[in-house]
């Protein structure tokens, strides 16, 4: 694979490229290196972009296109993604030190899909819908009418810029809005890229507008400006609350996509080897760099010590090493700051009393001498009211938590959580697994499985974890708004509601 040189990138606003005064530099995780700069946005960028997205929506050029039309444009973008993933999963492995593999399954080989599934959703996207009227209070026909919002900004992580990006361009775009994305500091490249895959494509000047900038000026721009109808955030619980706060001022639709402390309640039935392979994939996928990672394992006492057993065995495989490698299964962490925090909550859980069962710290070897790496970790003897067991690490930490194999009591400690994103349930009885999954407080629960994240589907957080859905067939309502049309066929004075209420004024 070619290397990426230090290519300087700048911002994308009403159909041109814009450099600014200052730049950020772009580190790979994995070596340290400068890899990239790119153009910092400031608070009249944003400004900037948001006047361009509202003259884009304001033309009618996209917003009055037919369904089918929005959709050959979505589509071909999609196409576009396809043509450049070479370009797009090195950007992705140089600057989120994402492995080949998890770049090409997951980081960019779904961006594609699920542009394609919101290109689908533009095509069947019924503006309005009439309405066989009752009689009272007058004879009327009714129109429900789903119109675009405006201008909607989306605030992404460093985690799956692409990716998640999309879940906010694709159900605007589809529903005929125009979009101001604001990568996060770290990992702009994709998305940027995308910018210009979007405008090759034909997407209309101003329609895509990608910017940076800090969180703290340009984000809670975006996050509080008048003309923007709509703020779409995926990031912290804390810059979550932040952002409803800024939004309130001008009572903007929000949805928000959270944090996560996912739990998978193990019955005693469970196949044992599938889920020691389950437990590692669903904490260790992206080095725990994910929203919905399984990191709290629920385990019965009578399978525990086998199970765990099971998980050290296996996790003393997993091969961390340069992302790039096809046999590498584990990258680097994002950033130094990530790298300190994590190392931060090991030693938090040494310090509560926890069993280190495999890893625990950084891993030897001339390989990890430059770069952000962690030890695929296990934790045992862990109870639900640690630390780490109640906030997010966002790193390759599982920890274990035994109960007594009463599958109430495991639903309990699942539950006893401020976070409600993802859970899993492990059994061979599908009926009483389906019990569990009924009892769960999460917005996905996944029945012998883990990590599973379709277009078609919804995703999005109960309790503290968010607001709203992304994906699935009503993700184009969080995009929209309903407007009812009463349209009065009477045509008779006296048979109207005012008549009853003013006649007295004749
Ligand atoms: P973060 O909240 O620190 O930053 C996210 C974005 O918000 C960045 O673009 C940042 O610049 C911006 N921001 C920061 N302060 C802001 C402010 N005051 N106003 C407006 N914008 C502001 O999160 P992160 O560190 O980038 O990502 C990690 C977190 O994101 C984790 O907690 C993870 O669980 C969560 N996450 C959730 C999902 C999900 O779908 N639920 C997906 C990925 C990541």
């Amino acid at each position: 694979m070619a290397t990426v040189g230090v290519q300087h990138h700048q911002i994308f606003i009403g159909g041109e490229w814009r450099d600014t005064a200052e730049a950020y530099e772009i580190v790979n995780p994995a070596t340290e290196e400068i890899v990239a700069t790119v153009a910092k946005g400031t608070v009249e960028d944003a400004d900037d972009a948001v006047a361009a997205a509202k003259r884009a929506f304001e033309s009618g050029g996209w917003s009055g296109l037919g369904g089918d039309e929005r959709a050959a444009v979505m589509h071909r973008i999609a196409e576009g993604v396809s043509e450049h993933l070479d370009e797009l999963i090195e950007l992705e492995i140089a600057a989120n030190g994402a492995t080949v593999r998890q770049a090409g399954g997951f980081h960019i080989g779904l961006a594609a899909p699920h542009l394609t599934y919101f290109a689908e959703q533009a095509a069947k996207f019924e503006p309005q819908r009439g309405i066989d009227t009752a009689p009272y209070p007058t004879l009327s026909q009714n129109v429900i009418r789903r119109e675009p919002i405006g201008v909607c900004a989306g605030i992404l992580p460093w985690n799956f810029p692409l990716v998640l990006s999309l879940w906010k361009i694709g159900p605007a775009l589809a529903a005929g809005n125009t979009v101001v994305i604001k990568t996060d500091e770290k990992t702009p490249l994709s998305t940027l890229a995308f910018a210009r895959i979007a405008h090759e494509a034909g997407l209309p000047a101003g329609v895509l507008n990608v910017i940076t900038g800090d969180g703290e000026d340009v984000g809670a721009r975006l996050a509080s400006h008048p003309d923007v109808g709509k703020v779409a955030f995926t990031g912290s619980t804390a810059v979550g609350r932040e952002i409803m706060r800024l939004a309130s001022q001008t009572v903007k639709k929000v949805s928000l996509e959270l944090g996560g402390k996912g739990a998978a309640v193990v019955l005693e039935d469970a196949p044992i080897d599938t889920v020691a392979d389950a437990a590692l994939f669903g904490c260790c996928l992206y080095s725990g760099q994910m929203c919905e990672s399984i990191t709290r394992l629920i385990v019965p006492e009578s399978i525990h010590d086998e199970l765990v057993e099971r998980i050290v065995a296996r996790a003393k495989t997993i091969k961390l090493g340069d992302p790039a490698d096809f046999d590498t299964d584990l990258g680097p962490v994002v950033s130094a700051e990530q790298h300190e925090r994590i190392l931060s909550y090991l030693q938090i859980a040494r310090n509560e009393g926890v069993t280190v069962a495999v890893g625990g710290g950084v891993p030897e070897g001339d390989a990890f001498e430059k770069g952000f790496w962690i030890e695929p970790t296990v934790f045992t003897d862990v109870t639900n009211d640690m630390r780490i067991a109640r906030e997010e690490i966002f790193g390759p930490v599982l920890c274990v938590i035994k109960y007594s194999g009463d599958p109430d009591e495991g639903v309990a400690i699942a539950n006893d959580s401020i976070y409600g994103l993802s859970a899993a349930v492990w059994s061979d009885d599908y009926e009483q697994a389906l019990e569990v999954a009924a009892k769960l407080q999460a917005g996905t629960v996944w029945v012998n499985d883990v990590h599973m994240v379709t277009p078609e589907l919804p995703f999005g957080g109960y309790k503290q974890s968010g607001l709203g859905r992304e994906l699935g067939p009503d993700a184009l309502n969080e995009y929209t708004e309903v407007k009812h049309v009463h349209i009065d066929l009477s045509r008779k004075r006296e048979a109207r509601a005012y008549d009853m209420v003013l006649s007295d004024l004749d």
